[in-house]
């Protein structure tokens, strides 16, 4: 068969040349569903949906005066009230009292009827611990905090004294106690030298986060009652795409006393996203509803955070982008929402994590994958975990694989059974065991099984061949003009598994036999076998 095999190739090698059709398609790796999606309709989940700053005042409040309080929330609101739990930064006082804190260059006050828009977007917790709820001074103040009251959603961060500031809340949904707390880095002065905005025993004022010690202590409390604790945070700089080093060490510390979830604001714009396992740290969520200022259009770049939370783990982080346009929070799609989305993955890689072009915000599995043209299908074989690092937490893609590394990935892939290894043997002597019985690897060669050797790309094309059990080539196949270097007896597994797409050559119509198969091709190729086992696998009824 071999040798028909050899015959057939040549001919129809010697035809292609003749046609001049020897241009090969370039890699097209299809994205696979491998994971199952998240369930959100589950009763033991919450769906916790987070904004940025808010602002109803200024030239916002002037455009409700024409347009009513649910203008600027008219798009988002669906996304809003499908969450369980919708949080923003409510940037300015609300009410009618008080006059403008003099020398202050930005005050910002709006007017009670605005909370019904927001309320009625679906918004049930506001934060207050800000650079701007005291602009009117402590009497507008004490009315913003009646006016929540009254609008009906819950309110953290200022309050009438320091107790009340720094109280956190703990609402629970679906069995889960999820517990809230907000406090601002950003503490102006009053005039005249009469202290800050913090409030104290006896003055109303904001949960003020200078005190870092009071802040850690303040989490640590709530983490011991609460499932989930989420700490609201004003900070950072304006403007400025990443936060400082000493923010970052700040939510190390806040992490390390329990906080779970970090959400930051202040910024204006978005900075990057920490994902990890159990915690999550966005630095600034950037602008949600606020005025526009076309000088500074990554002003107008924002989105809501949605971050969907099981009793142990966070399930899904999603980033739904949006802008900021005229007074009105709009949801986007196509260039405009890839853009916010590539941005945010921009800036979230220096923490390890990226965004997907959906807006799903994961773990980046592997220190020296990103800017690998594999970097898709390897976040997604991690993701199944077919595939681990190596243990500094890269995964050397160029590297050649091994056979005990192919054929690791092939039982996992075809999830046989594997019993535990036997002290003292090779690692991979359980997977070996599994292949032999699935007649991955021939009996009679487990003593002479290569573990440690890179794969040749014409032994790969025969035990990926052998695994799929590939049906005998058609005639339209790919050729390549350099396979007399292959031995014979491969060169039915290369037509077959380049038939089926499994296998590829390079340009210049070349499959380079006796190269070394690297660790990226070889999870390419894996999962693409994958791929085809299901798109041919007989519908389950
Ligand atoms: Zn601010």
């Amino acid at each position: 068969m071999a040798t028909a095999g050899k015959i057939l190739l040549t001919v129809m090698l010697t035809a292609a040349l003749a046609a001049g059709a020897l241009h090969l398609p370039p890699l097209n790796l299809v994205p696979l569903n491998l994971s199952p999606p998240v369930a959100h309709a589950a009763t033991d989940r919450v769906q916790l949906a987070f904004a940025g700053d808010v602002l109803l005042g200024s030239r916002v409040g002037k455009l409700m005066d024409e347009r009513g309080p649910d203008w600027p929330w008219a798009q988002v609101a669906p996304v809003l009230k499908a969450a369980d739990l919708a949080v923003c930064n409510l940037e300015c006082a609300v009410g009618t009292s008080g006059q403008p804190q003099a020398g202050k260059q930005w005050t910002f006050r709006a007017k009670p009827a605005a909370l019904g828009g927001l309320v009625r977007a679906g918004i049930d917790v506001v934060g207050l611990a800000n650079n701007h709820v005291l602009d009117y001074g402590t009497s507008c103040l004490l009315e913003t905090l009646d006016n929540l009251d009254r609008s009906g959603a819950t309110h953290l961060g200022a309050g009438r004294n320091q107790q009340e500031a720094s109280s956190p809340r703990i609402i629970e949904i679906n069995g889960l106690k999820i517990g809230l707390l907000a406090s601002s880095l950003l503490v102006p002065t009053l005039p005249g030298g009469k202290g800050t905005w913090a409030a104290t025993d006896n003055k109303p004022g904001i949960f003020s986060g200078h005190d870092h010690q009071r802040l850690l202590q303040s989490v640590h409390a709530l983490s011991s009652r609460a499932d989930w604790t989420v700490l609201f945070l004003h900070w950072g700089e304006e403007r400025a795409e990443y936060p400082q080093k000493w923010q970052q060490n700040l939510a190390s510390q806040l992490l390390e006393a329990g906080a779970d979830l970090v959400i930051g604001h202040h910024s204006h714009v978005w900075q990057g996203i920490d994902r990890r396992e159990k915690t999550l740290v966005a630095y600034s969520l950037g602008n949600f509803v606020f005025t526009t200022r076309p000088e500074y259009p990554q002003q107008q770049q924002t989105g809501i955070l949605l971050v969907t939370l099981s009793k142990r783990n966070i399930e899904e982080v999603r980033v739904v982008p949006a802008q900021v346009f005229w007074g009105q929070t709009v949801l986007l799609k196509g260039t405009p929402a890839e853009e916010v989305l590539t941005r945010v993955d921009r800036l979230s890689a220096r923490f390890g994590t990226y965004v997907t072009p959906e807006g799903l915000v994961e773990r980046e599995p592997f220190l020296d994958t990103r800017s690998h043209w594999a970097c898709p299908v390897l976040r997604q074989a991690a993701k199944c975990q077919l595939v681990q690092g190596c243990q500094d937490g890269t995964f050397c893609p160029q590297d050649p694989t091994t056979y005990a590394h192919l054929v690791t990935m092939l039982v996992r892939a075809l999830k046989l059974p594997v019993s535990p290894a036997s002290s003292g043997s090779h690692w991979a002597a359980p997977y070996l065991q599994a292949a032999v019985e699935a007649g991955l690897w021939p009996a009679d060669q487990v003593s002479t099984f290569p573990a440690d050797e890179p794969v040749p790309r014409w032994q790969a094309a025969c035990l990926l061949d052998r695994t799929f059990s590939l049906d005998a080539p058609a005639p339209a196949v790919p050729l390549y003009i350099d396979l007399d270097a292959a031995p014979s007896s491969s060169l039915i597994s290369i037509l077959r598994v380049s038939q089926a797409g499994i296998m590829q050559g390079y340009p210049g119509g070349r499959f380079q036999p006796l190269a070394n198969m690297t660790r990226a091709e070889a999870v390419v190729t894996v999962l693409r076998l994958l791929q085809k086992r299901e798109a041919t696998a007989p519908a389950t009824p």
